[in-house]
């Protein structure tokens, strides 16, 4: 029984939600229960498979649907701190290793990353932190770029990654609800119900009346927090596979700040920042054994379609191959005779389109008025950066909640600190 503990309530199942709600069970003082009520979790099958499925989840559970690189393009100090905080988390969590943590494959690949800038401004501040930063002869770059960089990151693999993240959760004595909710009241008598289908490892366990909730619904937060400057950013992207696409010798460089048992992937991860400052080309390695990349990618503000486009394939596909022309079957371009590597040489395995949950004005993560008894925060917004962000930001939701009922903050290493390998999955 555990019914001294307070108990929040956090609406949302994406890599936003349940980062928060891990790190309000990591408390020291283990002075948290928590709920997620959420319509999508990581339980869909689709979500829990590297390789596609028949039934997939919607576009609008945008942690389904990223590749997702680390790659920061921080422009706040405040966005910096999320993004180098998250990088730790990841690096000691793959350092840790706790039980289940790679039982499907690895969640986190540590990869070389080129970097190819078209713009003068470059924000060199996001990207220089990283270990083996180091700044590209202008003899190696690509037409129409004026600057390159490289350096070590990683990949979070996200059909393995967001199921571990569930499974740590209901490790940690978290309970969760699939329901879609109408109102954040709605979401608060859910949680409090003692019919309601519960998803948990202890059905024993008794929560109080919800003292706090956080309100982490990526674009339901357009509804649910009648917020209309949540918005869709479509992104369509190709998983492709390409085994044969690894390292030149020249590319590898030394990963000397990374943990001793990191796994680096043999395949480069790429991206091209346009002239209007965005990403629009990039290749994201995925590590495993079937050489799998996701290669992406579109960004339409307010566009709600969830319909792959053919011709944003082929054109996705025909930018990637200019920069990383080895994604190609070797085999199809030899018989094809070609010279350059065509679209149709690429083995695409599968096409897909996610909503980036983005917000004009930036992310919201702050304190609002309360709904009766319970304090409420704010946590979304995030866009196309939602999992470089997601400990800094369930950190700082934490830091919120404790102030809002009245706690001492927990000091930043709980959290790390219980990362260290003692956990039981
Ligand atoms: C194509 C693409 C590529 C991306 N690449 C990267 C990348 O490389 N790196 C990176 O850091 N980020 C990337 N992102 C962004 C990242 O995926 C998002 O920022 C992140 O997933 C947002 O997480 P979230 O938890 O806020 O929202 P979501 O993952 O959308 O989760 C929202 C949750 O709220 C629930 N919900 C919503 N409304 C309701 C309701 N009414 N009732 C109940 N539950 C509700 C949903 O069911 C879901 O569980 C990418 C996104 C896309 C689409």
């Amino acid at each position: 029984m555990s019914a001294a503990k307070r108990h929040i309530v956090v609406v949302g199942g994406g890599v936003i939600g349940l980062s928060t709600a891990i790190a309000l069970l990591d408390h020291l003082s283990s002075r948290y229960d928590v709920t997620v009520v959420a319509e999508d979790l990581p339980d869909h099958p689709s979500t829990t498979s590297p390789s596609p499925s028949p039934s997939k989840p919607p576009a609008s559970y945008a942690s389904a649907w990223a590749g997702a690189h680390h790659v920061s393009d921080a422009k706040t100090e405040e966005e910096l701190a999320r993004d180098q905080v998250t990088f730790d988390v990841l690096k000691r969590l793959h350092a840790a290793r706790p039980p289940g943590f790679d039982e499907a494959g690895e969640p986190i690949v540590w990869n070389h990353q080129v970097e190819y800038f078209e713009q003068d401004r470059i924000n060199r501040a996001a990207v220089e932190w990283y270990p083996d930063y180091r700044e590209l002869d202008p003899s190696m770059l690509p037409p129409g770029a004026c600057f390159g960089c490289s350096f070590s990151t990683c990949t979070i693999v996200v059909p393995l990654y967001l199921p571990f993240l569930f499974r740590l959760f209901l490790a940690r004595g978290g309970r969760a609800l699939h329901a879609r909710v109408t109102s954040l009241e709605q979401a608060l008598s859910l949680a409090e119900s003692r019919t309601a289908d519960f998803i948990c490892n202890d059905t024993t366990a008794s929560f109080a009346a919800p003292s706090a909730l956080v309100v982490s619904p990526g674009l339901g937060a357009r509804a649910l927090a009648d917020d209309e400057a949540v918005h869709p950013v479509r992104g369509q992207t190709l998983l492709v596979r390409a085994p044969w696409c690894t390292l030149s010798e020249r590319d590898t460089v030394p990963n000397a700040d990374l943990p001793r048992t990191a796994a680096v992937s043999p395949w480069p991860g790429l991206s091209r920042c346009n002239e209007e400052g965005f990403r629009d080309v990039y290749v994201i390695p995925r590590g495993g054994a079937d050489g799998h990349f996701i290669v992406g990618g579109t960004r339409l503000p307010h566009d709600w379609s969830d319909e792959p486009r053919e011709a944003t394939t082929r054109d996705i596909l025909a930018q990637a191959l200019r920069y990383m022309p080895a994604l190609a079957n070797p085999h199809r371009s030899l018989t094809a005779g070609a010279g350059e590597a065509q679209p149709d040489d690429v083995d695409v395995v599968a096409v897909n389109v996610g909503f980036r949950p983005a917000r004009s004005g930036g992310v919201r993560l702050e304190r609002g008025p309360s709904l009766g008894q319970a304090q409420v925060v704010y946590n979304y917004g995030f866009g196309g950066v939602g999992y470089q962000a997601s400990w800094g930001a369930a950190l700082q939701c934490r830091d919120l909640i404790d102030d809002a009922l009245g706690q001492a903050r927990a000091p930043r290493g709980s959290t790390l600190a219980s990362l260290d390998g003692r956990c039981q999955l």
